[in-house]
């Protein structure tokens, strides 16, 4: 056994030790959890610089949270004086009330968010009106996500492109079953519910009347997926690709195929903390930053997996990560294998640039598409609204110091907030520069 290896076996021992402890004396489960540190010592002179030495962080065992993982693995965050401790989250509901508590209430200064998770808990609006000020430091992953369909579904041959592989199939099912076809996400109004949304509308079908949407925990993925609980799910990886592996089910469409180098997940920080420690936030970009470059090299993917993959961190078995990381993939009913790397999770390299960055043009978007489902009323109720909370709450200063100060090349370092138009599989364009052209565009919206 490697030393690195025995390491990680004496932690995972002292973490399931350390739960049964506290079953045994009644106590209830810390609402954070254990939260896991570098193995790797600070950079005490780096530290020495910082206004804090220490930041917790809360992620959700899935691969957007692979940068941070790997940051305090490979010691990253320590290098550059910072002691990042993450913490697992049970859901994104108890990420949102522990970031309400904050570090100093026993919960997280922050981590891993699907949006607009930070701009509407910035709002109050996921969190009964009492606001908590948030922002959005850096995109931590694009793709890597997709809709999964059970293998009861298999006649309807689900794909990313509904009007070509499925026309009328919703219909069908809603008169065949005497119920309507149930689509799950692990958290409503954010991310992974606009993916389902946006899909569902582009084949023509419309989320609100034509299926039933409800959330389902993540660990509850597999076993729903086996018991009928839902018809299709979406969500990040392992989960799709856990569910067309252990055929359970099959990967209907990735995001990647809905929206290449898509906006997916991102670290956001509460603002009394980077207020009050924006050195150590820089230091936690550097850190970030130099994650996502290791992660995104083929011959780490490997390595990365095998990280991710323990007890310690994501309890997967190594070879559905491998296949995860590296974008190797079965789609449809049929499992046609496809191994595009370019499809794959993406952590910095893209054909549209760096990943990273936070584009506020790409940060507006969930906003935009929170209008078009009004999700938020009262919060966001027009484009005006929308980008005074995406000014508010996205900063780009500080990751722009971080690329400074690792002499990141120029083609690296974003000369503008705004990537410019997007364009979606099925020929939508989002120009930001006119985000109310776009909800004109779309015809199935509330
Ligand atoms: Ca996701």
């Amino acid at each position: 056994m490697s030393k690195r290896r025995s390491v990680l076996a004496l932690v995972a021992g002292t973490l399931s030790s350390s739960i049964l402890l506290t079953g045994c004396l009644g106590n209830p489960p810390s609402r954070t959890g254990s939260a896991s540190s570098s193995p790797i010592a600070l950079n005490t002179q780096a530290a020495s610089q910082l206004d804090t030495k220490s930041i917790n962080l809360g992620f959700v065992p899935i691969l957007e949270a692979a940068p941070l993982v790997v940051g305090v693995e490979k010691g990253f965050f320590a290098k550059h004086g910072l002691d990042v401790k993450l913490s697992k989250q049970a859901s994104w509901s108890a990420a949102r009330d522990n970031v309400v508590l904050g570090s100093a209430g026993g919960g997280i200064d922050g981590g891993q968010w699907q949006l607009p998770m930070p701009q509407m808990i910035s709002e109050g609006a996921l969190t009964n009106g009492k606001k908590v000020p948030m922002v959005v430091l850096a995109m931590l992953m694009s793709q890597g996500n997709g809709i999964a369909a059970a293998n009861t579904v298999k006649d309807g041959n689900l794909s990313y492109d509904l009007k070509k592989s499925s026309p009328g199939f919703f219909q069908k099912f809603n008169q065949k079953e005497g119920r309507k076809f149930r689509a799950a996400y692990t958290f409503p109004k954010a991310n992974q519910d606009i993916w389902i949304r946006y899909w569902l509308a582009a084949g023509g079908v419309n989320p609100n009347k034509d299926v039933e949407l409800l959330t389902v925990p993540a660990p509850e993925t597999l076993q729903g997926m086996k018991n009928g609980t839902m018809e299709a799910f979406s969500t990040g990886d392992p989960w799709p690709s856990r569910i067309s592996r252990d055929n359970v089910g099959y990967l209907a469409a990735t995001t990647a195929q809905i929206w290449k180098a898509h906006p997916e997940e991102y670290l956001a920080v509460r603002s009394d903390w980077v207020d009050k420690h924006p050195k150590a936030a820089v230091a936690l970009l550097k850190g970030l930053i130099e994650a996502q470059m290791w992660l995104d090299k083929a011959e780490n993917k490997d390595e990365a997996a095998t990280i991710l993959s323990s007890r310690k961190w994501y309890n997967v078995p190594l070879p559905v990560l491998q296949e995860a990381l590296k974008g190797q993939y079965r789609i449809g009913p049929n499992g046609t294998p496809s191994t595009d790397p370019k499809m794959g999770p993406l952590y910095w390299n893209s054909d549209r640039g760096v990943i990273s960055y936070p584009y506020k043009s790409l940060t507006l978007w969930f906003l935009v598409e929170s209008l078009r489902w009004k999700f938020y009323p009262g919060t966001v109720d027009n484009i005006q609204e929308a980008q005074a909370i995406n000014d508010r709450v996205t900063r780009d200063d500080l990751w722009l110091q971080a690329a400074k100060e690792l002499g990141l090349p120029a083609k690296d370092i974003p000369t503008s907030p705004s990537r410019g138009k997007e364009v979606f599989f099925d020929g939508t364009i989002y120009d930001p520069t006119n985000p109310q052209a776009y909800l004109d565009s779309l015809k199935i919206k509330n």
